[in-house]
């Protein structure tokens, strides 16, 4: 036994048989996503508020890791760390080996298009795009062409959505937009996804639709996921449970 079983039986956690598995069956572990000595510290007036203290963490490819922890300690900042969507005030973080803390803004957009899919508490789809184009959208800002139309199809029916196509956000309930956000974050085939409480504004059935197909398209792609969550039942599902308080991992 190489790893830890995390789920108790009897419970259905779909991600379960993630690709880093089958590399610890190897002895290979690629290192994707590594963070050292993090930390992100703002002005507030005339103070300073130190959000992350100094995080170090390392994550395998594929893997599943859920981020924990009380509001407001650093989770959310972590995750946009990790995405380059913020700079820190000093640490690095590796993707693939490459310091992302080093690239332009331009760099970053390009490099966060080809690896990284997101999916935000509050859905952020584009209200004046309809589904269909909103999941378009991260396909035509890379100038993808061939089967761009064909893919967004797909995901959209993946998710159960084909007959909304067409729908605006505003017309699609929290499930649904969720649901349109998961394919357009797929929608590039990314090697990383991040999820901050995907379910966090959803009533419990819709959540955990949008769980599992969370999980099951990650499966599919072999994506490391790393997924803020305050349940206990998602967490359970993940590879590995990272503990954050007060801008520090505390416990795993
Ligand atoms: P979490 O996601 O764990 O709830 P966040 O990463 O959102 O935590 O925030 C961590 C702490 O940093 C919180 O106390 C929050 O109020 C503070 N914080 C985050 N962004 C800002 C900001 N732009 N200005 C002031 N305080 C901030
Ligand atoms: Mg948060």
């Amino acid at each position: 036994m190489y790893w830890k079983q995390t789920s108790s039986p009897g419970s259905s956690c779909i991600g379960q048989f993630s690709i880093w598995r089958a590399f610890l069956r190897n002895g290979i572990i690629l290192s994707l996503i590594q963070v050292r000595a993090l930390t992100k510290s703002i002005a507030a007036g005339a103070r300073r508020v130190d959000i992350l203290k100094g995080i170090d963490l390392e994550i395998p490819s594929g893997q599943f890791v859920a981020i924990m922890g009380p509001s407001g300690s650093g989770k959310s900042t972590l995750l946009g760390l990790l995405a380059g969507l913020d700079s820190p005030t000093s640490g690095q973080v590796l993707l693939d080996g490459e310091d992302i803390t080093k690239l332009s803004e331009d760099q970053m957009a390009v490099l966060r298009g080809r690896k990284i899919g997101f999916v935000y508490q509050s859905y952020h789809l584009i209200p004046t795009l309809t589904a269909e184009e909103n999941v378009l959208l991260p396909m035509e800002l890379a100038g993808e062409e061939p089967g761009e139309a064909a893919r967004a199809r797909y995901l959209l029916g993946r998710v159960g959505l084909e007959d909304r196509r067409g729908h605006y956000p505003v017309e699609l309930s929290g499930g649904e937009q969720q649901r349109v956000a998961l394919a357009r974050a797929f929608a590039r085939r990314p090697s990383i996804l991040l999820a901050d409480e995907p379910t966090g504004n959803l009533d419990s059935a819709s959540g955990q639709m949008v769980l599992d197909l969370l999980l099951e398209l990650n499966r599919e792609q072999g994506a490391t996921l790393v997924m803020v969550t305050h349940e206990p039942s998602v967490a359970r599902c993940a590879d590995r449970r990272v503990l954050l308080r007060d801008g520090l991992i505390v416990a795993e």
